[in-house]
């Protein structure tokens, strides 16, 4: 199966490509991936010599290079986006441009081209928050913010083209991914890095937002059991099953380190910040025969060991951000 990866180079695409190559000396996958700031080529030197690996440098709103691209591919497993919130606070263009516009130019050239399917990856955020119990996959869209919404509109995209043209589409919606090779602005990585830097943690407002957090090689396998055997048109939540306010993740990493809440910097809290994630994933496990494998407490402390051995992977990725 030939593949195209976009959005590659970043922290769950590469995972998922390092996985694919190191899995199957038979695999081809092409990775289309414009290198924004939190995206590098480093994240994919382990299978850089793979013979079924090829890396295009490209943007998905630019039409020539998707059509390129797309020729001869099997399907797409369509990772690219603009994906911080806090980012997308301060302006929403670019989200609107790559996470909406993108998504449409991929669309097309799946259809011109007959890709056999289309993955396309989105979030739990286009729910927007819940306060009690769970979303299934039959749970309105409702997102809160400029990320979410442009989330929501390709999501919504991407099922419109399974309705409308017949693209065999599938859409996963997953929850707060966490692990190696994640850019150091999210929560995990930066509160991670601060504390080995010996630098305070900035924990929003009084911390008692929830999220459910699910380890990247999780997702992965998720994805990959919708891509083979997800039906067409169809949306499949995967989730953690560990569900923390930020305050007790928080209280986990400073334990991890040693250190005491004294460490912590309360800053005002994120505009419109959604309280509450929850997926019901229910349909993965019982369809396709999905189950999370990673124990938080693992997860976390091997993203951690991580992170202690890769100062050089992070530290110019925070310098280049004005994080450090
Ligand atoms: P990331 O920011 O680490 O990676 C995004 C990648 O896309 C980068 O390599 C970047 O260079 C590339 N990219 C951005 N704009 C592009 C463009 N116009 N053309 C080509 N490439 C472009 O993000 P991530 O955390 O790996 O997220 C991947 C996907 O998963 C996103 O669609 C995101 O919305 C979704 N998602 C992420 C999480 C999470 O917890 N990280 C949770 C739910 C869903």
């Amino acid at each position: 199966m030939r593949i195209v990866v976009t959005g590659g180079a970043g922290f769950i695409g590469s995972e998922y490509v390092r996985r694919r190559l190191t899995a199957d000396p038979a695999a081809r996958t092409t990775v289309l991936d414009k290198l924004t700031y939190s995206g590098t080529e480093a994240n994919l030197a382990p299978v850089a010599a793979h013979p079924g690996y090829t890396f295009v440098h490209g943007d998905i709103c630019d039409p020539e290079v998707v059509d390129q691209v797309m020729e001869g591919q099997d399907a797409v497993v369509h990772f690219a986006a603009e994906s911080h919130v806090d980012r997308s606070i301060d302006g929403a263009g670019p989200f609107v441009r790559t996470n909406v516009l993108g998504t449409q130019i991929l669309l097309d050239a799946a259809r011109r081209h007959r890709v056999g399917r289309f993955l396309h990856v989105s979030t739990d955020e286009v729910y927007g928050s819940i306060a009690k119990g769970s979303w299934t996959e039959e749970s309105p869209p409702a997102p809160n913010s400029p990320y979410s919404a442009s989330k929501a509109g390709s999501d919504l995209l991407a099922l419109a083209y399974h309705r409308t043209h017949g693209l065999d589409v599938v859409v996963t919606r997953c929850s707060n991914n966490y692990g190696p090779h994640q850019f150091p602005e999210k929560v995990v990585p930066l509160f991670i890095t601060n504390l080995l830097d010996g630098k305070p943690v900035p924990l929003y407002g009084d911390g008692r937002n929830v999220r459910d957090w699910l380890h990247v090689s999780d997702h992965c396998r998720g994805i990959d059991l919708v891509l083979h055997g997800g039906r067409a048109g169809e949306v499949y939540h995967i989730g953690g099953g560990t569900e923390l306010s930020n305050r007790r993740l928080t209280g986990l990493l400073l334990d991890a380190f040693g250190a005491g809440w004294d460490r912590v910097a309360h800053v005002a809290d994120r505009k419109g910040h959604d309280l509450r994630y929850s997926l019901d994933d229910g349909k993965i496990r019982e369809q396709l025969g999905y189950a999370p494998q990673v124990p938080f407490a693992d997860g976390l402390a091997a993203t951690i060991a991580w992170y202690r051995e890769h100062r050089s992977w992070w530290e110019p990725l925070k310098e280049r951000a004005g994080l450090r």
